[in-house]
């Protein structure tokens, strides 16, 4: 039976993460993933300067053709597109947090991520059925019937995680809301294509987000809506669909629905806080350890940074808990912004609203001094 020192289960953006991590630090691993080949998700992502800073320091980044630079995040009002509030995210950001705001298709960033990792440091078409520890390591099993053991396993396969199941038995945690998710041309969104920008539109009971993939060649789309119950597998559907949910919108954002074609359709997620975030020689990350709402789109940034801290505390002794003792405050404080998300970003007109709106429209650079600047790394930020 083969036997690794150190698996990763899930070659998402936490777990290729940890592998590039690893190698830089002379440490070898395999990575396990159910996807039978490399590519992932075709959406997009915001990737901050704490994440990227990570990213720059293992030498890793999409292709500049992939990436784009957002000059600024807006905030909207649903009625009547009048803007909230303005965060720079040009280069007075980059200045200020040492990284670039970048915004990315998903599939790019996982490219860089391969690429850096070595060939052949995935196995695709790998999917991890269960895990028992031993005396001798951790035995993996495999939906193929194959087996292999590691020393540590690092349990990196997100919301739905197996290995989470090794660490502690719960369940996920439906929020009330879905979300609809799009990349269209960015020829078909007219003016909010150009200059690029992350808009958010803020109104009762739903938010709608946008920002420029692809080097600026598309549009990345994501509308959310309240519903009792989540769809129970992703579905697609169409965006003239979703106008109903979206009446008395601005124009601007339902004529994007309008134009957004087709959309996938899933719930949005979390899970409470573990006890613990490993277990004997088993280690979790990113979504696997702590799945957050995407309403401060920090999970996957979270994941990156938690890849990083592990891999600098892995050979350690107490090497897991030191690596969640540096990082579980952070990723809590996270978690709990995302998650007033869910009132905060929803609330209907009125003194609350404004209220709301006039704090956001107050909100600068320093605003964010918690989140961007120095990230996980308190010597950087107390450098500042
Ligand atoms: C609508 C939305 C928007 C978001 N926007 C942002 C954003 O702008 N910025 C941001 O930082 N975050 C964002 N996030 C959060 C981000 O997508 C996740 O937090 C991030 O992808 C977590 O990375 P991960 O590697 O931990 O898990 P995942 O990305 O879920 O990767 C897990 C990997 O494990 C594999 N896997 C699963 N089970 C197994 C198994 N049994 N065996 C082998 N492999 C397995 C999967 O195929 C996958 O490749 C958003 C989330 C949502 C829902």
């Amino acid at each position: 039976m083969t036997t690794s020192r150190i698996a990763v289960v899930g070659a998402g953006i936490g777990g290729l993460t940890a592998a590039v991590a690893l190698a830089r630090r002379g440490i070898e691993c395999e990575v396990h993933e159910r996807s039978a080949a490399p590519g992932g998700s075709g959406g997009g992502i915001q990737l901050s300067p704490n994440a990227m800073a990570v990213l720059h320091r293992l030498g890793v980044g999409p292709a500049p053709a992939d990436a784009v630079r957002p000059q600024a995040r807006e905030l909207r009002r649903w009625r009547d597109d009048s803007l909230i509030g303005r965060v720079e995210l040009g280069p007075d950001a980059e200045r200020r947090f040492g990284a670039p705001y970048l915004t990315v298709r998903r599939a790019a960033l996982s490219r860089a991520l391969l690429a850096a990792a070595g060939p052949g440091s995935v196995r695709f078409g790998s999917r991890c059925v269960g895990l028992r520890e031993d005396g001798d390591g951790v035995l993996l099993r495999f939906a193929d019937g194959s087996q292999r053991r590691a020393g540590t396993v690092i349990g990196a396969d997100g919301l739905h995680s197996i290995v989470r199941g090794a660490v502690h038995q719960d369940a996920v945690r439906y929020s009330g809301h879905t979300v609809y998710r799009a990349v269209l041309p960015a020829e078909r969104a007219g003016r909010l294509a150009s200059p690029p920008r992350v808009v958010v539109w803020l109104g009762p009971g739903r938010h709608c987000v946008t920002y420029p993939v692809d080097g600026g060649r598309s549009l990345n789309l994501v509308a959310t809506a309240p519903e009792p119950a989540p769809p129970t597998a992703v579905r697609e559907v169409a965006g003239s669909d979703l106008l109903a949910a979206y009446s008395g919108w601005h124009p601007v954002v339902r004529g994007l629905l309008a134009v957004a074609g087709r959309l996938d359709h899933h719930g949005l997620f979390d899970r409470p806080a573990l006890p613990s975030w490993h277990r004997g020689r088993v280690v979790l990350l990113g979504d696997a350890a702590h799945p957050m709402l995407p309403f401060i789109a920090q999970g996957a940034a979270q994941a990156i940074e938690d890849a990083d801290v592990l891999a600098a505390h892995l050979d350690e002794p107490g090497g897991p808990a030191r690596y969640e003792a540096a990082r579980r405050g952070r990723v809590e404080q996270v978690c709990a912004v995302a998650r007033a998300g869910l009132r905060d970003l929803h609330l209907p007109d009125g003194p609350e609203q404004r209220a709301r709106d006039a704090a956001l429209a107050a909100t600068d650079l320093s605003t964010f001094d918690w989140l961007y600047a120095g990230g996980h790394d308190p010597a950087a930020r107390a450098a500042r």
